[in-house]
């Protein structure tokens, strides 16, 4: 049995370990990114925050310009207009301050 890298105790799930609650892979049935960044909080492929998930079955999301709380499939966060994907190409914004999508030049402050 495979076992925890963080606490040594055996894996239940090959998505994280119950006991130390370390999240290896992203349990989002969509992403399934295996999470590099160990003791992340959420995952750096589909922004998902995997305690929600963990506790409650939530996918949620952090805005990562505001820091609110949102469900995962929004486009763009309610509170500060910010873009999480380009509304055209779908990208992935990553940087806050981003005026313009970097793959399609989509205005991004509309
Ligand atoms: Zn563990
Ligand atoms: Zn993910
Ligand atoms: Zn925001
Ligand atoms: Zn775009």
């Amino acid at each position: 049995m495979q076992k925890c890298p963080a606490c040594k105790e055996p894996l239940q799930g090959k998505y994280w370990c119950q006991s130390c609650k370390t999240v290896l892979v992203c349990p989002n049935p969509n992403c399934g990114e295996r999470v590099r960044k160990r003791g992340s909080d959420s995952c750096a492929e589909c922004g998902m925050l995997f305690e929600p998930y963990i506790e409650q079955r939530k996918k949620v999301r952090e805005c990562p310009k505001c820091k609110k709380r949102q469900g995962l499939l929004e486009q763009r966060c309610r509170a500060c207009k910010y873009w999480f994907n380009c509304p055209t190409c779908g990208h992935k914004i990553t940087s806050t301050s981003s005026l313009t999508c970097p793959r399609c030049a989509t205005d991004l402050r509309r």
